[in-house]
């Protein structure tokens, strides 16, 4: 059984403030991945529930809500937030059952969500345009407008930070929201737009829409009437915003994939670095944009790092969410599979060290063990490709110049992370590497809302996070007026 906010069946979609069954009358199964069973039936959303959710959108900026000044948007905001801390063991076990992500780390995104809008609460307010000197009797200056309805597509492994940094600085800016999130996984999303909606905010602000990507997701990025659209995903899904997004002649934020490099220069303090290595790679089973999946070490530490790393290995247990172990299960038996075929092209590589699953986790669970891979070839697959799973591998090189062209290697340009005691260095190598945030001596740096973030290259572009985002979500209009 499961519990949502205020009671509210998950079988439905948010609209102008209305909780409604979907109008094609049919519904999806949304799986518990620790044990394959069914946690409950959602909205299979159609084109015309986003056409009515996108029609709420509008109405709500022609209404209440576009009427809503900058403090009162960041003061409803707030109070979002601290409602949200107020359902964060609800928050919490709703995505460890929906994701298989472990209780603890499915708290910390409740944190995060409600951390996002007190961020975004606070700096609503605080986003202003400017007055430009001008030629002789013009008074210029610019004011900072939403887009107008923003669309957001969502995927499942971290639905609530996810919603937090888009929803929250689309709010914060004046844009009404429409919110598809991942049909593998959307119970936090209906469960925050209705705390949302419990704590204030105006009918139609947001409205969620759950369904296939397909189906719902296809019909909210082709809308005529979405005047912006930030989607963070996989590659190929990307592309078809893009697209879609091109058709229409609108702004789109692409947040894709990675495959993010650690470098660990020989003179890193390991100690330091050893933790970060490790849990960058497996947190959420590595299910995340910027897991780091390749570790890059100096040949001179190679044997101590794959060591110290083996011995980490060894001791990460895989166990059902609610267990709170280290690792959950996969999100899903599709994306277990298509872990699996990662590991089988890895049949030539040297498995350095696995993790166990646990004795309690069910077969029908979607487990797969953390597996470390020693002395890979950067050209390999399993160092080119985003695998999404609890992989590594461990990638040995020479000097400064290797590990810059290595670490740069790929498609991908999301975040890395160089270790070294070497200050010139690591200022060289912060400079050189290619990705949105760049860590030294860390990895993640907490995750904090505060740190603008996005990629280049495969990763996407557009940077969402911190007050980055609120321009994103925002457009400028120049008033000239010539008063002679
Ligand atoms: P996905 O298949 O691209 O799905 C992402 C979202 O797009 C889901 O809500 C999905 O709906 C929707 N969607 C699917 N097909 C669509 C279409 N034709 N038109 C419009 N929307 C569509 O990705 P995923 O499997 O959920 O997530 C894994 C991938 O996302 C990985 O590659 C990962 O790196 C990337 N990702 C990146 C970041 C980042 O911040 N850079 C964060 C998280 C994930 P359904 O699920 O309902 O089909
Ligand atoms: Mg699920």
């Amino acid at each position: 059984m499961i519990e949502m906010p205020n009671g509210i069946a998950p079988d439905q979609c948010l609209i102008g403030g209305q909780w409604r069954p979907p109008t094609g009358g049919e519904y999806l199964d949304l799986l518990n991945p620790s044990d394959g069973s069914t946690l409950c039936a959602i909205a299979r959303g159609t084109s015309a529930d986003v056409d009515a959710a996108v029609g709420s959108a509008k109405a709500a900026l022609n209404g209440d809500w576009g009427a809503t000044t900058a403090v009162e948007r960041g003061r409803i905001l707030t109070k979002i937030s601290q409602h949200v801390l107020k359902h964060v063991d609800l928050l919490a076990t709703l995505e460890a059952q929906d994701v298989g992500k472990p209780l603890t780390q499915a708290r910390n995104d409740a944190i995060a969500l409600a951390r996002y809008l007190e961020f975004y609460g606070g700096a609503a307010d605080k986003v202003h345009g400017q007055t430009i000197p001008y030629m002789e009797g013009y008074t210029v200056y610019t004011l900072r407008e939403p887009h107008g309805v923003t669309g957001h597509i969502v995927p499942w492994n971290y639905p609530m930070q996810i919603i937090g940094r888009s929803v929250g600085a689309a709010l914060a800016m004046g844009n009404a929201c429409v919110l598809k999130p991942a049909e593998e996984a959307c119970l936090t999303a209906l469960a925050f737009a209705e705390i949302a909606r419990d704590a204030g905010l105006p009918d139609g602000a947001l409205n969620v829409v759950s369904g296939l990507g397909a189906e719902a997701g296809a019909a909210l990025s082709t809308h005529k009437d979405v005047h912006h659209i930030s989607f963070t995903g996989s590659v190929g899904v990307g592309k078809l915003i893009q697209k879609a997004a091109a058709e229409n002649i609108v702004p789109v934020t692409l947040e894709l994939g990675g495959k993010s490099p650690q470098v660990v220069f020989a003179d890193a303090d390991l100690d330091a670095a050893l933790p970060f290595l490790v849990n960058a790679g497996i947190q959420n089973a590595g299910q995340t944009c910027s897991a780091s999946s390749r570790i890059l070490v100096q040949d001179s530490l190679l044997d101590e790092v794959t060591t110290r790393m083996t011995e980490a290995y060894g001791a990460l247990i895989a166990a059902p969410a609610l267990e709170d172990k280290h690792v959950g299960p996969l999100v899903s038996h599709r994306q277990k599979a298509i872990v699996n075929r990662f590991l089988e092209r890895g049949a030539d590589l040297t498995i350095a060290a696995q993790g166990v699953i646990s004795d309690s986790a069910p077969d029908t669970g979607a487990y797969v063990a953390p597996t470390l891979f020693a002395d890979v070839a950067p050209d390999h697959s399993l160092a080119q490709d985003e695998i999404f799973g609890p992989v590594q591998v461990i990638i040995p090189f020479k000097d400064e110049n290797e590990a810059i062209a290595i670490a740069n290697g790929t498609d991908y340009g999301l975040v890395a992370s160089c270790w070294s005691r070497d200050g010139a260095r690591l200022m060289r190598m912060a400079k050189k590497l290619r990705a949105g945030q760049v860590f030294v001596n860390n990895y993640g740096a907490g995750g904090g809302v505060e740190l603008p973030f996005g990629g280049s290259g495969h990763s996407g572009h557009g940077r969402e996070k911190g007050f980055e985002a609120l321009f994103g979500f925002s457009t400028v209009k120049t008033v000239a007026t010539y008063h002679g």
